[in-house]
């Protein structure tokens, strides 16, 4: 359990009573009003949301079941349909023998820290109001998801300007819950679309997180197919990793720099992004001048979407794929990330390498180190007392210098820290990694 959400393995630790009490605490913290559930596609992930849904019921609310849908497209639903909530089934990007329960809020992102204490508090107390025969829920299935999805992403690029370039994409959907809707937004974009592990089975092809290990065959199938890009979601969909028209994985990274240069051309404004997200962002920001700004938060998807609304950004996101565009939903969604994206080449005719090469280019390194008890307070004074630099603590502690950054974070579960740098070079990185982590 954690504030994004609860997660275990199917056949151990994901059971149904689990399911069934989560269904029922948080159909009580809604005050039994309508909840959307949406499910990726693995196979538990019937036996998950039965149980759940049962749990909701029992709360006295209307449930409106998605299918399998993508995380963001649930968000988007909760407005749609004017919900009190929103239960996503999914374990995003870990293995199939895992599976989960996220919630969302009423305006359709994730729940605060307080908010989500206070629903795993309801769960552990096991003090669940029943409903009676008269106030028991209903359930209601919904199909539109995809198709509103598209809408609002067509709402927000130049969909007649990306018809014009034809672009070819090869789209590896790892039979998650994004190919349906991924393969229809590219082909209303005019894309001539190679779909690989379409199938939304659940069987994931290749091991799900959409890292550089994982998507060699996505690299060989742009180059085999001649494609103009190659994309990969994970398999909830709202994290999205972009290939070029070379076959490079060009890394997480670029997903929000890219889209984010494509927003701030036309919207120049604030853009949030967390603290162990790339300089790439400062340096776009700093070209694009005027009305730009990058805002700074600590870890996790609530603390952006919360600085987002607080300056009322025009784009947020995470280094790692994940694209927030406020006008569409305020959760990460690989399919405005893929709209954005290609919405920045129909602006611009060359090849995706070359838009890419031009951008500035940085090497990040991650590594953990073990803590002592309170190791953390005292090692980040010592840090604090003989480094100069400029230092952000919203959380562990982020140094800038000119020549790169180091973010040190404490694990919430684990005796460590975790350490980012990065800088223009791998030298350059470790240097700036070993400044603060020799004074441990
Ligand atoms: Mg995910």
């Amino acid at each position: 359990m954690s504030v994004s959400g609860v997660r275990g393995i199917i056949g151990d630790s994901m059971t149904p009573t689990l399911a069934a009490e989560l269904g029922m605490a948080f159909g009580a913290h809604l005050d039994s009003g309508t909840v959307v559930v949406g499910r990726d596609s693995r196979p538990s992930g019937p036996m998950v949301q039965s149980a759940l849904v049962g749990g909701l019921l029992s709360a006295g609310c209307k449930v409106v079941e998605l299918g399998i849908v993508s995380t963001p497209g649930t968000a988007l639903m909760i407005g749609e349909l004017s919900a009190a909530g929103g239960v996503v089934i999914t374990a995003s990007h870990n293995p199939v023998q895992w599976n989960g329960i996220k919630f969302l809020t009423a305006q359709g992102c994730a729940p605060s820290p307080e908010v989500a204490e206070s629903i795993f508090a309801a769960y552990r107390q096991k003090n669940f109001p029943l409903a009676d025969v008269d106030r028991i829920g209903t359930i209601e299935r919904d199909h539109s998801t995809h198709d509103q999805h598209l809408a609002r992403v067509s709402r927000v690029v130049n969909v007649e300007a990306i018809r014009r370039r034809q672009l070819k994409v090869v789209l590896d959907s790892i039979n998650g819950a994004g190919g349906v809707g991924g393969k229809m937004l590219l082909e209303h974009l005019g894309c001539r679309v190679v779909h690989i592990n379409a199938e939304p089975h659940g069987r994931f092809a290749h091991t799900p997180e959409p890292t550089a290990e994982n998507l060699t065959s996505l690299c060989s199938a742009v180059l085999e197919n001649g494609a103009d890009l190659g994309f990969a979601q994970d398999p909830d969909a709202d994290r999205l990793a972009v290939v070029d028209n070379k076959g490079r994985y060009i890394g997480e990274e670029y997903t929000l720099v890219l889209a984010a240069k494509q927003v701030l051309s036309q919207h120049p404004g604030p853009v949030a992004v967390n603290l162990s997200t790339s300089r790439m962002i400062d340096d776009l920001v700093a070209q694009v001048g005027q009305g730009a700004s990058v805002i700074r938060t600590a870890v996790g998807e609530a603390n952006v979407v919360h600085a987002m609304l607080e300056h009322n950004c025009v784009l947020g996101g995470e280094g790692n794929g994940g694209v927030i565009d406020p006008r569409v939903v305020f959760v990460r969604d690989s399919f405005v990330a893929m709209g954005l994206v290609l919405n920045l080449l129909a602006g611009d005719w060359r090849p995706l390498s070359n838009v890419v090469d031009d951008l500035p280019s940085y090497v990040m390194l991650k590594q953990k180190v073990d803590l002592d008890r309170g190791g953390m307070k005292s090692w980040m004074d010592r840090v604090r007392m003989s480094v100069q630099g400029q230092m952000n603590n919203a959380d562990g502690l982020r140094i800038d210098w000119p020549e790169g950054w180091v973010h040190v974070r404490p694990s919430n579960t684990e005796p460590i820290a975790r350490i980012i740098s990065e800088a223009k070079d791998a030298e350059t990185a470790r240097a700036l990694a070993k400044r603060v982590t020799e004074l441990r």
